[in-house]
Parts: structure tokens; C-alpha cells; sequence
């Protein structure tokens, strides 16, 4: 299968990497130019752009930051739509304002080209091993036929409804992970300013009900005080955001969203907008006078 691939980066890249290994015939785009070269040598072509990626491929992957992006790689100038050829799909893996997944699926309908939008969790690490949770919106043919791909770069792919489904299940999938985050930092800080070893709190906890896929991912992080991205902060910000104009928008108040916004926005302002959103706990750390790394 010759498949398209735009959008080379934390993400982007493995993902493009684990098609490469499983046989198919890759051609790729990304505005910064080192970026294609790293996935070139690992055996893809490049694509000059979106339109020239679409002209060479059956199926055309976008994994991009937001939702304008998205929209410019796609229906902007020298964009997948002008090269894209009858038949082909195009798949938009990136996590983006449901509206404008349903906004660009229309645009590409115009030419008779199907859209899923199938935004992912796992963060690189699973995007690395090919275990993503994918969540997909669109028509359920075309999501048969494209599942088999999926299957390449995640361990799931559900479909959750029409065109658009995906990303309001990733908007669902972001305000839990942030949350959890929150909740943990919290409980850690207080752990550590009570005099309680703060990675003993997690080694007894984490069999118990509080334990979970974020407390894993994210505990070792923070007790290390590690925040390379993984997922920045100022990504998650772009989720929240579009959780809560979704959320307005339809009359679903969400008041635990406002507030790790809120937080988020305070890290922001801290220069923190490019640490993995893990380092939420230096706001709780800040608050408390309490720092959570090498606390006994
Ligand atoms: P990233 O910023 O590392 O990568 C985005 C890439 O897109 C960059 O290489 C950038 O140069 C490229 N790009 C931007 N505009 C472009 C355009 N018009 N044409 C071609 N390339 C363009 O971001 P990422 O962390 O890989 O995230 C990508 C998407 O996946 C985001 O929507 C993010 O919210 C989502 N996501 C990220 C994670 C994570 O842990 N990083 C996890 C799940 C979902």
C-alpha cells in the first residue's frame, strides 16, 4: 500500500517509522526539513508537499499540531487536496476541534474523497513499540478498509461514531489524563511536605484503586524530575481549549477543565509551555514551598 505521511515530529515520526517496518511504501512531508531526512533514512521518499505526498499515495496521513494546521495541509495551498486522487483516504491522526475534523471532511467530500479523523493516546512511547489507542471518526467502510494500517501504529482502533467522533473522544481522553495528572501531583506535594517518601506513596499505591495508566507513565517522571516532552504543555492547553469551546458550545458546563486550564495557563506564564505535561506538579510544588524530586 503507498501511503502519504505529513507531519514528522514527536509523533509523526515513529508512527511514519513502525508503516516503514511493516512493508509499506512511504512518502513524506514536513515543513522542517531535517525532520524528513530522518524518516528518509529509514527508507521512506519525500514528498515536496502536501499535494505532491497526496498525487503519490492511496491513503494520505496528517499528524499535525492543530486544527489550522490541519486545515492548510490539507485544503490550503499546494495542499493533499489538490493532488489527492479519486478513491484514495485521507486520515487526519491528529487531535484537533471536531468541527473543523467535520469542516475538512467536507471539503475533501467536494472532490468524492472519504476523511476519517483518528486522534491517538499513548504518547511516544507507545507511538514508538506501535501501541497507540486510536479513536476514529467516519464511515464505517471506509474505517474497514483503513483499520488494518491503524493496526500498524496502535494496539486499538475503535470507530466511535461519524466524522468528527474521533476527535470529541480525544477532547473525553484529555480531560482525564490532565486531571489525573493533577490529582497526582496534589497527592504527591502533600505526601512530600507531610514527610512521607513521595515514591513510597507510589510504590504502595499503585496496585490499589488510585493506580492507573497516567499515576505508571507519569510518577517515575516527576519523582526524577523529568519533563522532557513526551506531551507538551502548551499542546495540552490547544486540547483543553478546544474541549472547552466544545463544550460551551453544545451547553456542557465543565468545571474541573476550567480549572487544570487555569493551571496550565499559570505554567504557561512560568516559561513552562514546552515541558511535558507531567510538569504540572511544579505548579503544586511552587504553591506548597515543596518539591516532590529527592523529598524523603
Ligand atoms: P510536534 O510539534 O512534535 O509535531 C508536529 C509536526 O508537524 C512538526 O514536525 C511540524 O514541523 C509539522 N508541521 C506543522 N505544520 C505543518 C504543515 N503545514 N505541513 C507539514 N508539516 C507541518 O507534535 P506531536 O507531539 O507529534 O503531536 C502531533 C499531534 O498529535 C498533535 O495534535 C498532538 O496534540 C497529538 N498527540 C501528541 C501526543 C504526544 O505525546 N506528543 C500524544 C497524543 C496525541
Amino acid at each position: 500500500m503507498r501511503i502519504g505521511f505529513i507531519g514528522l515530529g514527536i509523533m509523526g515520526n515513529p508512527m511514519a517509522k513502525n508503516l516503514i517496518k511493516a512493508g509499506h511504501d512511504l512518502t513524506v512531508h514536513d515543513i522542517v526539513a531535517e525532520r524528513i531526512k530522518d524518516v528518509t533514512s529509514a527508507g521512506a521518499r519525500a514528498g515536496s508537499s502536501p499535494q505532491d505526498v497526496a498525487a503519490r499515495s492511496e491513503i494520505v496521513i496528517t499528524m499535525l499540531p492543530n486544527s489550522p494546521h490541519v486545515k492548510e495541509a490539507v485544503l490550503g495551498s499546494n495542499g493533499v487536496i489538490l493532488g489527492v486522487k479519486p478513491g484514495s483516504v485521507v486520515v487526519d491522526m491528529s487531535s484537533i476541534a471536531p468541527l473543523v475534523a467535520q469542516e475538512v471532511s467536507a471539503g475533501l467530500a467536494q472532490k468524492g474523497i472519504d476523511m476519517l479523523d483518528a486522534p491517538v493516546s499513548g504518547g511516544e512511547p507507545k507511538a514508538i513499540q506501535g501501541t497507540l489507542a486510536i479513536m476514529v471518526g467516519g464511515k464505517a467502510e471506509v474505517f474497514e478498509r483503513v483499520k488494518p494500517i491503524l493496526l500498524k501504529m496502535g494496539s486499538s482502533a475503535v470507530l466511535c461514531g461519524a466524522i468528527g467522533s474521533g476527535n470529541v473522544t480525544k477532547l473525553a481522553n484529555q480531560i482525564i489524563v490532565a486531571l489525573n495528572i493533577a490529582a497526582m501531583s496534589e497527592a504527591l506535594v502533600l505526601a512530600a511536605k507531610a514527610g512521607v517518601d513521595p515514591e513510597l506513596v507510589y510504590q504502595a499505591i499503585r496496585g490499589g484503586l488510585a493506580g492507573s495508566a497516567v499515576l505508571d507513565a507519569k510518577a517515575p517522571m516527576v519523582l526524577g524530575g523529568n519533563y522532557k516532552p513526551g506531551f507538551r504543555i502548551e499542546l495540552h492547553i490547544k486540547d483543553l481549549q478546544n474541549a472547552l469551546d466544545t463544550a460551551h458550545a453544545i451547553g456542557v458546563p465543565v468545571p474541573l477543565t476550567s480549572e487544570i486550564m487555569e493551571i496550565m495557563q499559570a505554567l504557561r506564564v512560568d516559561g513552562k509551555q514546552q515541558d511535558d505535561h507531567g510538569g504540572i506538579i511544579q505548579f503544586y510544588e511552587k504553591l506548597a514551598g515543596q518539591l516532590v524530586r529527592g523529598a524523603q
